[in-house]
Parts: structure tokens; sequence; C-alpha cells
């Protein structure tokens, strides 16, 4: 039997599940309060200069899972792309993550791999047996000089506290290299789809069981007329804060234009806290094929979330995973919904986990169809 099935949010998490469900030959409804469909991955061509813009900040697409970099290559023609960052620290320009090039550069060497690692671990603070916070993780592999140019000050700019009072699973997200190898990740797969995100996710939501509807904010006074709500909005709105607001970085984009090649790079880190922002993104270089003369820049300044603002980090320090527990228990309790997305489950998910968490949130559902079992409220571990 077709049921009816409402997609809080026209992002990746919406649009995929919705796909799903809808090609199971469900009635599909996609709602966002927004403008726009693509969530945060919203790309727009900018009409003065045609530069492709990331309007929520840079988007790169990298996974390692075959079944995401398929998926997304059904709808939309991915580009090559390998994301090369650049960081101005203490007046000079380095390249990372922290490679070969970047230690011979810092420390004005010649180093071979095997010595730039004995080097490095020269530099490093053995005492640190089992790092803890991002500080820790940053003396023990790198040592006291990289951190302060490269880590400690943006870290500072970009979560608004003391490295030592973050994670180290924070630092651990980006590799230390003893050769040239400048690419910031290390998947199988990168890539920029051809025509921009947006394209990509109209036409996931292009199907005849799907309606899309923009500009509609829905809530939990909405659930009646649905048989199932996957909900990608944020967990603690679902409940109108009642237990208090889950605390979240956001982003400032100060927009400005360049006639030519401002930075030659589409990402430059600035490492010194003395610089208010922490990166400028140069949006033409995303699509490099596109050759475009006029250049649209973003200069990223990160700050608290306040009940205004776009909510982009969630921050997960002890206090936030406190009241996400309670949250969590909230939501148990509800019926016909699931949680899901960056917001919903308050984790920052890469784009390919997204896909992936999508699509296995949308084969549960479906299976559970089948066997009249409970759809859970979350489909993975959210803690
Ligand atoms: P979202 O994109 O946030 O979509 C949720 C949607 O729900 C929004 O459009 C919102 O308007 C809507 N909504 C919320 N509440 C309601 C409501 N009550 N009613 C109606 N609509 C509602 N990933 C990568 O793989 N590579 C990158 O380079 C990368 N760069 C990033 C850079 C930044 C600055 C950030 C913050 C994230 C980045 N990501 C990147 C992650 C990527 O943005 C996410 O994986 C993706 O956006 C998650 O999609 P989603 O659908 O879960 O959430
Ligand atoms: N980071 C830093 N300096 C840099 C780049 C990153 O200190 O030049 C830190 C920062 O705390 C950031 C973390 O490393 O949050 C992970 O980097 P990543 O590029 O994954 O950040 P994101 O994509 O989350 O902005």
């Amino acid at each position: 039997m077709a049921l009816r099935c409402l997609m809080v949010g026209a992002g990746l998490s919406g649009a995929v599940i919705g796909r799903a469900l809808a090609e199971a030959g469900h009635n599909v409804i996609v709602v966002d309060a927004r403008d726009h469909i693509a969530g945060n991955c919203h790309t727009e061509r900018d009409a003065a200069t045609d530069v492709m813009v990331h309007v929520y900040g840079p988007h790169i697409f990298h996974t390692d899972d075959e079944e995401v970099w398929s998926y997304v290559n059904r709808f939309e023609t991915f580009l090559p792309f390998k994301n090369r960052v650049k960081t101005t620290s203490q007046g000079a320009v380095y390249s990372l993550p922290i490679n070969l090039h970047t230690i011979n550069q810092f420390f004005g060497k010649t180093l071979r791999p095997d010595e730039a690692r004995a080097f490095l671990e020269s530099k490093a603070d053995l005492s640190i047996d089992d790092p803890q916070t991002f500080e820790e993780q940053a003396l023990r592999f790198v040592g006291r000089d990289l951190y302060e140019a490269f880590f400690k000050g943006y870290t500072m700019k970009q979560w608004g506290c003391s490295p030592s009072e973050l994670p180290a699973s924070i630092l651990k997200r980006l590799p230390v290299r003893f050769n040239y190898d400048d690419n910031y990740f290390f998947h199988k797969y990168q890539g920029m789809p051809e025509n921009g995100y947006t394209a990509m996710v109209e036409k996931i939501l292009d199907h005849d069981n799907i309606a899309v509807r923009l500009n509609t904010r829905v809530g939990r006074a909405d659930m009646a007329d649905y048989d199932h709500i996957f909900y990608s909005g944020p967990i603690d709105g679902w409940f109108d804060y009642e237990l208090g607001h889950l605390g979240y970085r956001t982003l400032d984009f100060e927009r400005f234009d360049y006639d030519g090649d401002y930075q030659g790079c589409a990402v430059m880190n600035y490492g010194d806290i003395d610089v208010p922002y922490t990166r400028i993104t140069e949006h033409k270089h995303f699509s490099p094929w596109e050759n475009r003369k006029k250049s649209v820049l973003y200069r990223e300044y990160s700050r608290a979330c306040t009940e205004s603002d776009i909510p982009y980090y969630p921050i997960r320090q002890v206090a936030e995973k406190t009241l996400l527990a309670e949250y969590i228990k909230l939501a148990e309790q509800e019926k016909n919904i699931t949680f899901v997305g960056r917001l919903g489950t308050y984790r920052y998910l890469d784009m390919d986990v997204t896909i992936r968490e999508a699509l296995d949130c949308a084969r549960t559902w479906l299976a559970v169809q089948e066997t009249g079992q409970k759809m859970p409220v979350f489909n993975i571990s959210v803690l």
C-alpha cells in the first residue's frame, strides 16, 4: 500500500530518503523552510560574475564508499577536483595538510621522508601517551612550533575556545604526510558536480511521487497528516527547545569580488589569531573547467550560534552531549518519526556519510513495512 511520507528538509538527507521511498511507490512530500533545495550544499550561479558559488561554504565531495559514489554519479557528472589547501601563517604561505613540503619550508630544511619523520618525532612531546585533547594530539604528533603556527590560532577562531578544551578527534581528521602529497583528503573518489550540488539534488527530487514545497516550515503540530516523518531539522527545534539549545558554531560569510585571480587557489586558511577570519574561499577555483575571469570570494568568520543564526558545526562537548541525551529520551517517545541528517542527529556529517545514512535509513523503513516491525527513531547511534 502506498503510504504518505513527509521529509522535513530538502537537503541531501531528505532528498535521498525521499527518492528511495518514491521509487518504492510511496507518496513523498519534501518541505523546506528555505527558498531553495539542497540544504547547506546549495550552490548558486552568481549573476554578476557567472561563478558557481557554494552559498553555505565550500563543499568538496570525497568518499571511499562505492555505492555512494555511483549514486551521486547517477544524478550528476562529477569532474575531477583535488582540494589543495594553503595556509598563511606569520607572513608566509604553506601547504596543508602538513606534508614534507610544509615541514621543509617551515623549518628551512631539505629533509627526505624518513629524516622528516625522525625530525618531527624529535619535536613531539613524547610524554603524552594517549592524547585526549586537540592540543595534546597536536603536541604529540607535530610538536609545539607547527601547532602554534597552523592549529592553535585557527582552532581558537573556529571553535571559540582553547584547543585544550576540544577532543583529539577534531585534529585526527587531518593527516600528517611525509611525502609531497598535498591532497587535503585521502579518499579514493573526489570530485565536484559539474553543474553544482543543487542541480544534483534537483534531479534526485525529480520523481512523479515527490512533491516539493519550499518556504514551508513544519513542526510537531503537522505530524498527524502523515504515515511517517523523516526529520532533518534540529532535534532540539522539534521539541521547541523545551530543554534548552544544543550548542553550535555559526559562520558569517563576508563576500567580496575581484577582477581576476585573487589568491590562486580555492581555499586559503589563516593560522594567525590576529587575523579575524579563519579562511578565504575563491569560488571559481571549485569549478576550474569554467575558466571565469571575475571572482567571488568569501571571508569566513566563526562565532557562537544564536537562535536566529544558521547552525553549522555541532559543538558536542560534555554539556551538549548531556543535553543531547535528554533530547534523545524525548525523541524515543515519539511515534512515526525518524530523526536524520546532521541536524536531526546533532553530528558533523560529510556529504558521503549523509547519503550513506540516508540510503540505509530508507532501506530500514522499507524493510519494516514488509515485516511490520517498528521503525527506529534513530537509524544509527547518535551519542
Ligand atoms: P542540511 O543540508 O542542513 O539540510 C537540512 C534542511 O532542513 C535545511 O535546508 C533546513 O532549511 C531544513 N529545515 C530544518 N528545519 C526545518 C523545519 N522545521 N521545516 C522545514 N525545513 C526545515 N561535506 C563534505 O562532504 N565535504 C565538504 O567539503 C563539506 N563542507 C562543509 C562546509 C561547511 C561550512 C559545513 C557546515 C558543512 C560541510 N559539509 C561538507 C557537510 C555537508 O554540509 C552536510 O553533509 C550536508 O549538508 C548534510 O545534509 P542534511 O540534509 O543532513 O542537512
Ligand atoms: N584546523 C586548524 N588549522 C587549519 C585547518 C584545520 O587548526 O588550517 C583544525 C580546526 O580546528 C578544524 C579541524 O582542524 O576544525 C579539522 O579541520 P577540517 O579541515 O576538517 O575542518 P572543517 O572542514 O570541519 O572546517
